[in-house]
């Protein structure tokens, strides 16, 4: 992303504070659709990015093989030699422990329980790794180089399959007591509302604004339309029921939002995922309804954007995890 490269040097706090000349870093992203590698160089600059399909179903072991050779590759197109790469960073959905590095039991990888993915990585690179969820690697990420640079106070919300959420207090990454905290996807909207199938409680965020949940709300009135970004063009033409299921999505989001900002009030909302393929015509109107709905002066401050690195965050923000963290042991 040309916007980001280059913007480091301007950035403060702890998760973008690093000396310059830090060696590049092989990051890796799991997500429940797609696997992606790529290496970063430490002024954000993505040296190269690959995606595959997850097929996650094939379960742990056959998956992390292509992941761990899709980085290989990424280290062979990104023309930096092996032996420069000083870490490997990993994000993936929660729940996860990055301290002992495993993947708990995320929800976008069934049947994956306990998986030492840390340990794994390690042996196949011999290299430190670094494990962090996958929406708080983005938040480091927006915040270290992309949408968020130059701010201290940001919350990251990834609106794709599922919705995740990281968060940037006082320049530094918010992870929790056990390191899954800023879950802002199961913010609830509506208590009384759909079912979340992320964490199986009624009214999340999630259970309205993801690519999912859209899809399902829009099979549910009537609609031919599948995904969110049909959804979106079928409400551009003027179809009603696509309005309808728009319009939802649009309150829904916004107040999710509404109660995120009065919640941190951050000076900087950043929107990412496949649903922001939509752009504008999602975050106009939140923009506008959070403005209005939430308590000054979180409501005045806060802006909400969209990421700078689009389809890249999950990598940006696996690589940042690594620098942050050698950041976080040099105190
Ligand atoms: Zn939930």
């Amino acid at each position: 992303m040309a916007a980001a490269a280059g913007a480091a040097a301007a950035v403060g706090g702890e998760v973008a504070g690093r000396p310059e000349g830090l060696p590049p870093v092989l990051a890796l992203d799991i997500g429940g659709t797609k696997l992606a590698a790529g290496v970063v160089h430490a002024d954000g600059e993505v040296a190269s990015f690959l995606v595959e399909p997850s097929h996650a179903e094939q379960g742990p072991a056959p998956t992390l093989e292509r992941l761990f050779d899709l980085g290989r590759t990424a280290v062979a197109k990104s023309g930096v030699p092996w032996a420069r790469i000083a870490g490997v960073g990993i994000g993936c959905g929660g729940p996860l422990d990055p301290e002992r590095g495993v993947l708990v039991a995320p929800p976008h990888l069934p049947g994956w329980r306990d998986v030492p993915i840390g340990a794994l990585a390690q042996r196949a690179f011999e290299r430190p790794v670094t494990l962090e969820n996958d929406a708080t690697a983005a938040a480091a990420g927006e915040h270290a180089w992309g949408a968020g640079a130059g701010t201290r106070n940001m919350v990251y919300l990834t609106i794709s399959t599922g919705v995740g959420g990281g968060v940037v207090i006082d320049g530094r990454l918010y992870r929790g007591a056990m390191g899954n905290g800023g879950e802002l996807g199961h913010v609830t909207v509506d208590w009384h509302g759909r079912q979340c199938r992320g964490c199986g409680r009624r009214g999340c965020l999630e259970a309205y604004v993801s690519g999912t949940s859209i899809s399902e709300r829009a099979r549910e009135a009537g609609l031919a339309a599948g995904t969110a970004t049909e959804v979106a063009a079928a409400a551009r033409e003027g179809d009603a029921l696509a309005i309808a299921v728009w319009d939802e999505t649009v309150e829904a989001l916004a107040c999710g939002v509404t109660s995120i900002v009065n919640l941190f009030e951050p000076q900087l909302v950043v929107l990412g995922g496949g649903v922001l393929r939509t752009g504008e015509q999602l975050l106009g109107p939140v923009r506008e309804a959070v403005r209005g709905s939430a308590m000054g002066p979180a409501g005045r401050v806060a802006d909400i954007v969209a990421s700078a690195f689009g389809d890249r965050v999950g990598v940006a923000g696996a690589a940042a995890i690594v620098y942050a963290r050698d950041g976080a042991a040099r105190g």
